[in-house]
């Protein structure tokens, strides 16, 4: 069959529909759906995205038979209105726009009055009798071919329309030096005159005549939409934005109506509800008299509907009808820009209108209140996106030309929301700041977790290295503070104590501010803006929870963290680190320091007897923070040189401090370094060699547990031993942990039934999984670990060269971040594999994932995929995790 590449839409014959977005792009099949079903679209036709596609595939040139499709449907159109292209007496005047399947502002702009030149410009003033209006419309064609087509510089034009504003206009209305001259004011000979000018600036600047035929006009406008597809801004939006798998634009070619033809015409913009606040009331501006270039560049100041309505109640009244019939038929909240011809309303797009995260909510909760949709298809509108838009404060959107100018450099955006705050360059200092009520940006090289304490203190998080799931990414996700990561343009100079990106410097104590939702970082410090959960919100979730089928628990390693996540909708702990409760204090710190160091068994016992009290407290914590949830709790699982200071300075306040002589510390550290400390001795692999720390952490564990429950509060712990890759391994683990807890559980005569498993993070485990199930009671899958040694790419070090792998438009190897979004072809087969395997062996395993893909919403659908009984994410991922499992069994259903 012929390919088709070109669609015509008008009231009598429409080729496309709201179904063919991806071909027609969002305008071309908004403008085909809205004719197809009887609105006053004026007629014309769509050249698909796949031409766009093709003429980049083929260098720069149009498929064959394009021009003759294009030929034809021009035909069409001039029969359909009863116009000609070009005719001297009553010519047809067409717009060009581009439209791609997803609205990208920044794309190219709109070119009105397509096919006036120095014959049909004559040909338009006799058949509408108006002389002025036509010149007017001429002049504006020239301007906006120019510049949008041809790259001239707007001013060029503006400058020109202003002096002869000043020069001839002013003078012939005698207007005072102060007093503003209108485009309005411009007569009929001046306007003749600016003609004559812009085409001589066309010929200077482009060096040819401005074009007089209007098929090259025509084709002159469409070789810049497609050739904006590629232009910078465009591609920039699209990979911020992170849009994909979109070939190209579709271009739009239509018969122009005149907003601009006196009083009872006019153009506008308007949403069928608030997109703000997402109330049901009509929104929108109108600029009387004007043509659509005009309210975009903003040369008077537009009415709202309300006075819209006052001024033309009968167009007004046409507008209302189309919003009702959009609404119901597309059902949703519509984008609309339409223009009123001499009191006739024509519509000139339709799409689904851009909302606030708040207004989304809203939407979707009155939509099925009014039943317009149901609480199916109210979930699957949600993004993930919304979500953390309500939870996270952000820049002001009103600062856009701040942002523009202070934009200083670009990272990896590892934990969304904003921040700002004073630079400093260690984490004592941001510790000291804050302790001030100061509030600072912690900027590091990379962060360890000696870290934490300034970490937690800053406002934000900047880091020159790392991934998504480096040390700095799941520390600040953990606490939902906005964190960007791998920003390889920064430079940071510790000891002069200031970053730069090229020639700018940025110098302790000077503002910056984080955007952690794209991964910008500017000067100055911008206005944020906390949104408000909307009661729509609460509302829509309790829909989401009554839908899903998978459980969401959270990563939390604290009491606070723990309430956090439970207000947030967790239903257990999934990951608590317990390493992290080693740095918490002074205290804790040496203990744990003076158990490294400790060179004999009962030195070793010793240390980690003052470390018990502290975990102790931790877990009693946790557990009446969780009431009766599940919490699984991870043995130690760092390497144990991360617990040791490793500069001279550090080493000798520590000897000092447990009164251990300097030299052996530093003997210590030198022979806990590991050439790939990722692959070494960490894991259960330091509970073999140590058992002790086993014995110490699962005391406190059920301890802890057994004391809450005698307390009357619900307890229900699951002990996890990390990085198993075998199943003798494991039962040593298994049998010692059992030893110690069954023990205290006698001693104590307490009733307490508790679980021990493993994380699945070696691909090992996952190859022997049947064999590992023989032992262990739940598997847990730690995707961060999984993911970094199936890939054999390390999670700390991957913002090297990630970044390129997942850019289309670079080597595109990968469609997402393997550490962010779970590579369902790879490690999701060992996952798969896994599942089966250890179900195989023992049906009721009970299966988890708790690495950082539990809180991404393609992930936690591979989960519910696969069989997992539950995600566990960071507290303030849990709602976007419950989203995302409900839409996951709808999808299923479906
Ligand atoms: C994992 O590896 O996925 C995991 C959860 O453990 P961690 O991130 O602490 O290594
Ligand atoms: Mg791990």
């Amino acid at each position: 069959m012929k390919e088709k590449f070109v669609y015509f839409f008008s009231k009598k014959l429409s080729e496309g529909s709201k179904e063919m977005k991806n071909l027609l792009g969002g305008k071309g099949s908004g403008l085909a759906e809205m004719a197809s079903i009887g609105l006053p679209v004026p007629a014309g036709f769509t050249i698909t995205t796949e031409v766009c596609d093709l003429f980049y595939k083929n260098d720069r040139h149009y498929p064959a038979g394009l021009e003759k499709e294009v030929d034809e449907n021009m035909r069409k159109l001039e029969k359909e209105v009863g116009k000609k292209f070009g005719d001297a007496d009553d010519p047809l005047l067409v717009s060009v726009r581009s439209g791609a399947p997803l609205s990208m502002p920044g794309m190219m702009e709109t070119i009105l009055n397509l096919g006036l030149n120095d014959r049909s410009v004559a040909g338009l003033a006799k058949k509408t009798g108006n002389r002025r209006f036509a010149l007017d419309a001429y002049r504006r064609f020239i301007m906006m071919y120019g510049s949008t087509a041809k790259g001239i510089d707007r001013e060029e034009f503006n400058h020109a329309f202003e002096t002869l504003k000043n020069q001839h206009t002013r003078k012939r209305l005698n207007l005072a030096a102060h007093v503003k001259v209108n485009d309005t004011d411009v007569d009929e000979s001046e306007l003749e005159k600016l003609v004559t000018e812009f085409k001589a600036i066309y010929k200077k600047l482009i060096g040819k005549d401005f074009p007089q035929d209007p098929k090259e006009q025509l084709w002159g406008s469409v070789d810049a939409v497609f050739g904006s597809w590629m232009a910078e801004k465009a591609v920039t939006y699209r990979r911020v934005e992170k849009i994909k798998g979109v070939v190209g634009t579709a271009v739009n070619v239509q018969q122009m109506v005149f907003g601009n033809m006196g009083p009872k015409s006019g153009t506008g913009v308007c949403f069928t509800r608030d997109p703000n606040s997402g109330e049901n009331i009509f929104y929108g501006d109108y600029l009387v008299n004007a043509q659509g270039e005009d309210v975009v560049a903003g040369i008077r100041t537009p009415i709202k509907l309300s006075e819209f309505e006052k001024a033309d109640p009968r167009s007004y009244e046409q507008l209302v009808d189309v919003r009702r019939i959009l609404e119901g038929h597309f059902k949703d909240m519509q984008d609309l820009e339409f223009t009123v011809e001499e009191g006739r309303l024509y519509m000139l797009q339709c799409r689904t209108g851009k909302r606030s995260p708040g207004a989304t909510f809203k939407i979707a909760v009155d939509m099925v209140n009014e039943k317009l949709i149901s609480k199916e298809d109210a979930l699957l509108r949600i993004k993930d996106k919304d979500i953390e838009g309500i939870f996270y404060p952000i820049i002001d959107p009103d600062q856009k030309d701040e942002m523009k100018k202070n934009f200083l450099v670009a990272g990896i955006d590892a934990v969304p929301g904003a921040a700002t705050g004073k630079v400093v360059f260690n984490a004592k200092e941001a510790e000291a700041a804050a302790a001030k009520s100061e509030k600072v940006i912690l900027v590091r090289k990379e962060t360890s977790p000696e870290d934490v304490g300034g970490m937690h203190a800053a406002q934000g998080i900047l880091t020159a290295t790392g991934g998504k799931t480096s040390h700095a990414a799941v520390v600040a996700r953990g606490w939902g503070k906005c964190c960007i990561v791998g920003c390889e343009k920064l430079n940071i100079n510790y000891e002069k104590e200031e970053l730069s990106v090229g020639d700018i410097v940025v110098k302790k104590g000077e503002e910056i501010t984080l955007n952690g939702s794209t991964g910008q970082v500017y000067r100055g410090a911008m206005r944020l803006i906390k949104p408000e959960p909307p009661a729509s919100f609460t509302t829509l979730m309790g829909w989401v929870d009554k839908i899903r089928a998978i459980k969401v628990r959270t990563n939390a390693d604290t009491p606070y963290d723990a309430r956090k996540a439970v207000e947030l909708g967790a239903e257990g702990i999934g990951l608590c680190r317990t390493e992290h409760m080693f740095f918490d204090t002074e205290e804790r710190r040496l203990a744990i320091q003076e158990m490294i160091v400790a060179d004999t068994l009962a030195g070793r016992i010793e240390a980690l007897n003052k470390l018990l009290p502290f975990q102790k407290e931790d877990f009693k914590g946790i557990f009446q923070a969780m009431d009766g949830f599940p919490v699984t709790i991870r043995l130690i699982d760092p390497p144990l040189h991360e617990f040791v200071p490793h500069t001279e300075d550090k080493q000798k306040q520590l000897a000092q401090k447990i009164g251990v002589p300097f030299e052996k510390i530093r003997l210590r550290v030198e022979q806990l370094h590991e050439a790939n400390p990722m692959l070494g001795h960490r894991g259960c692999r330091l509970t073999i060699t140590y058992p002790e720390i086993l014995d110490m952490q699962v005391r406190a564990i059920i301890e802890a547990a057994c004391e809450c429950a005698a307390a009357g509060v619900k307890v229900s712990p699951e002990i996890m031993i990390p990085l198993t890759i075998d199943k003798k391994e494991l039962q040593i683990l298994e049998i010692r942990t059992r030893q110690v807890a069954d023990g205290i559980i006698k001693t104590k005569g307490a009733k307490l039934k508790y679980l021990v498993g493993t994380m699945i993070e070696v691909p090992r485990a996952a190859l022997l999984a049947d064999q590992i199930a023989e032992v262990a009671e739940f598997f847990s899958f730690g995707t961060n670990d999984l993911t970094q040694m199936t890939m054999g790419i390390s999670r700390d070090d991957a913002g090297k060269f990630l970044p390129e792998y997942v850019d289309e438009k670079k080597a595109g190897i990968f469609s997402d971040d393997p550490f962010q979004s779970l590579d369902q072809a790879g490690v999701g087969m060992l996952v798969k594999m896994a599942i089966e395997k250890g179900r195989k062996t023992k049906p009721e395993l009970k299966i988890g994932i708790c690495g950082e893909h539990g809180g991404d919403p393609k992930s936690v659908e591979f989960c519910c995929r696969v069989g997992m009984n539950y995600v566990s994410c960071s507290p303030f991922r849990v709602p976007i995790a419950r989203l995302a499992a409900a839409q996951a069994k709808i999808k299923e259903t479906k």
